[in-house]
């Protein structure tokens, strides 16, 4: 009997690319492949890549290089790169990366059989898509999720009309498109008759979705329709827009039952100045409003940011203006990334005229606030019953259970260890807090919840 390919996958990245990766991995399911974890086992490895920013393209290229060793200690016999950064730099790296064997670009992801050289290589003759990716996947692509079999990533949308003066995601990603709402909603329903009952909105920019059909209440809408899918038990909404937020997704953000009290929304910065050379807008002032308007309609709702230290011409005043900005929201969850200076962006133009240095001392200033201000909102929850999403065994020890809350979203958010009780992973418990151990929290189980994925 021939002997199955045994393929191995690497996605880097964020949860976008993770679901490229998992459509990927959908196609090479019905190839009847073999997946490894161990690299050094497989005949084939697919590595998808991120082309973001400076630091995620280093990783991206460490990783081909050190795998592609594998095609001499190993048994490795293909290797195959996908990905943003194949959309963004196709050329370049069919130039300088000879142990490659075929790039995939955003366009391409069914390729996969054939670049893994499990499928026949006549669709090698189509031409090569080039220029920003137009394609948009639907519910009726194969998929393979790569997630817990109880949590998953919907992508709404692809692309991003925005112009932030630092992002070139747009230049790759392309203009904004939405999938249509029955399309979810029939992705949403397999997905949860396959077991998921925490799904995770996600596109560029989440806020957008239904725009580029004219409708200005497209996520509103697809809300309530997710809401009716009935054996979903949470519905996390990432990637909030600023401008793009209306009070009647706010409503509906704050009056559906599943929809849990959770507002990320990637403000960059607070500065008035810097945001007008970022080309988004807005101020301190104005995000402040807007956060608190999700705070009238909601109880205590988790708020995640993310944050660029270091952009061009920022002064000290911007960055303490943007400090006293992270004092006073008491985010929850804040991630800082340093600025990096991408050719294809308009902010390319701009003088990049502060030193990595002072970039990394500003991230860590904030990062060291924030840790303070999570330890005291995690400390303010002591003592509070909440319900918590079972994960499993602690992976370091096997007297602690781990598990999130609806505030906390896998891979970016802290944890809750439960040093007392059982769950099944993928069952949600009510746990009450008994301490805050940094940017997790601890509890013990109290009792199970009715809608747990054996009671649905
Ligand atoms: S909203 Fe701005 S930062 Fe986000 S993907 Fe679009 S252009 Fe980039």
């Amino acid at each position: 009997m021939k002997e199955a390919v045994r393929v191995g996958i690497i996605s880097l990245g964020c949860a976008k690319n993770l679901v490229d990766t998992e459509i990927m991995l959908g196609h090479l399911d019905r190839h009847g492949c073999e997946y490894v974890l161990e690299p050094g086992e497989a005949d084939v490895i697919v590595i998808n890549t991120c082309g973001f920013i400076g630091p995620a393209r280093e990783e991206s290229i460490e990783t081909i290089l050190e795998t592609a060793e594998l095609k001499k200690t190993g048994r490795l016999r293909r290797l195959v790169v996908a990905g943003c950064m194949v959309q963004r730099y196709r050329e370049q790296l069919q130039a300088n990366l000879p142990e490659v064997d075929a790039f995939i670009g955003l366009d391409e992801l069914p390729k996969v059989i054939e670049s893994t050289g499990l499928g026949s290589p006549t669709e090698s003759e189509t031409p090569i898509p080039t220029g920003p990716s137009r394609s948009l996947y639907d519910h009726l692509a194969p998929r393979h999720l790569a997630t817990p079999s109880w949590t998953a990533y919907l992508k709404i949308a692809e692309g991003c009309d925005h112009t932030c003066s630092f992002c070139a995601i747009p230049s790759f990603r392309g203009a904004f498109r939405s999938r249509t709402e029955d399309d979810l909603v029939a992705e949403a329903e397999r997905l949860a008759q396959a077991g998921v009952r925490e799904l995770n909105l996600i596109a560029q920019d989440t806020s957008h979705y239904g725009r580029d059909r004219g409708e200005t209440d497209g996520l509103p809408r697809l809300l309530r329709a997710l809401n009716d899918v009935e054996q979903l038990h949470w519905i996390r909404v990432h990637y909030l827009y600023p401008n793009t937020v209306t009070g009647g997704l706010i409503d509906a953000m704050a009056e559906l039952p599943k929809v849990v009290d959770y507002v990320d929304m990637p403000l960059q910065h607070a500065d008035a100045a810097v945001l007008s050379r970022m080309l988004r807008g807005g101020s301190a002032e104005s995000h402040l409003k807007l956060l608190q308007r999700f705070r009238n309609r909601m109880a205590d709702p988790a708020m995640r940011t993310t944050l660029i230290v270091g952009f061009p011409g920022e002064t000290d005043a911007e960055f303490d203006h943007l400090m006293d900005f992270v004092r006073e929201v008491r985010f929850d969850h804040v991630g800082v990334f340093t600025y990096s200076h991408e050719e294809d962006t308009s902010a390319h133009r701009l003088k990049d005229d502060v030193p990595q240095d002072l970039m990394d001392e500003r991230r860590a200033a904030v990062m060291e606030l924030q840790a303070g201000i999570v330890n005291d909102r995690n400390r303010d929850r002591v003592g509070r019953t909440v319900e918590v999403l079972v994960e499993g065994e602690h992976p370091e020890t096997e007297f602690l259970l781990t598990g999130r809350t609806a505030g906390q979203s896998q891979d970016v958010d802290g944890q809750v260890l439960i040093n007392d009780g059982m769950g099944e992973p993928g069952s949600f418990v009510q746990v009450e807090l008994t301490d805050a151990a940094g940017y997790d929290l601890v509890g013990r189980i109290v009792s199970g919840t009715d809608r747990s994925p054996e009671t649905p």
